[in-house]
């Protein structure tokens, strides 16, 4: 029997399993996508285009499995948080239009953070994509910045569907999802990412009413 000593024994090796999985399906999953793109119009199967997709969501998931198992070197520098956030906006916004959602700023004045800037606009996105999705009526996320000590603070409030005390304990476990075309990546992502930045999160959520993520990411030594 196999004894794991504790959560981070499991997540390891949830992680490795992960890797090696992901490594193995790339290359036929690349030959078979290949294939189907290069076959002639008469010979194309029924669905091609359902098929194509989910052969893409597919391709998706095995991208961030591996990313998440040799992130890239980070390289940190000081940053501009509000620039780092507008410019995740900028592209988030019309999917959140799409769905009418409305993203409320406020940023009282910009904040310097010591971040790898694209693995900050990773935790950025997935936190607004996790608001998104429990807003399927639509609805506002309020994206709020300020200081708080060592830290600034990014805030992201939804009033959406929120999470039961069950979810929410389990938030960051890998493939926990309650979302129909979710893989239960994202959270675990965030999380990682955070902590290697020596930063903190906090999450509380109702049922019904929404959830509040708060971002805690070391500010620039200037800023301390
Ligand atoms: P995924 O989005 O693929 O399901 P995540 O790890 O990002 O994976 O999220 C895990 C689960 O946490 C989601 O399926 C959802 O149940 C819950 N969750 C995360 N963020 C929110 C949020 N803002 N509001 C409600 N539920 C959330």
């Amino acid at each position: 029997e196999l004894k794991l000593r504790d959560q981070n024994d499991r997540l390891l090796l949830a992680n490795q399993l992960a890797v090696g999985i992901a490594h193995e399906i790339r290359n036929p999953l690349t030959t078979v996508k290949g294939m189907l793109q290069m076959s002639s119009a008469d010979s194309k199967p029924r669905h091609f285009g359902l098929i194509l997709s989910e052969l893409e969501r597919m391709n998706l998931i095995v991208g961030e499995l591996l990313l998440m198992g040799k992130p890239q070197a980070a390289v940190l520098r000081d940053e501009s948080c509000q620039t780092i956030l507008e410019e995740v906006l900028s592209v988030f916004e019309f999917q959140a239009a799409a769905a009418n959602v409305e993203i409320r700023r406020e940023f009282v004045r910009d904040l310097a953070i010591r971040c790898d800037r694209n693995q900050i606009k990773q935790v950025f996105l997935n936190l607004l994509r996790n608001a998104l999705e429990a807003l399927p009526d639509g609805g506002v996320i309020e994206v709020k910045l300020d200081a708080a000590g060592p830290f600034q603070r990014i805030r992201f409030k939804d009033d959406g569907e929120g999470m039961s005390e069950e979810v929410l304990g389990r938030i960051g476990e890998p493939y926990h999802t309650t979302r129909p075309n979710g893989h239960g990546l994202g959270m675990m992502i965030v999380s990682k990412l955070v902590s290697s930045h020596r930063g903190r999160m906090s999450i509380s959520s109702n049922p019904g009413q929404g959830t509040c993520v708060d971002v805690y990411l070391p500010a620039s030594r200037g800023e301390r």
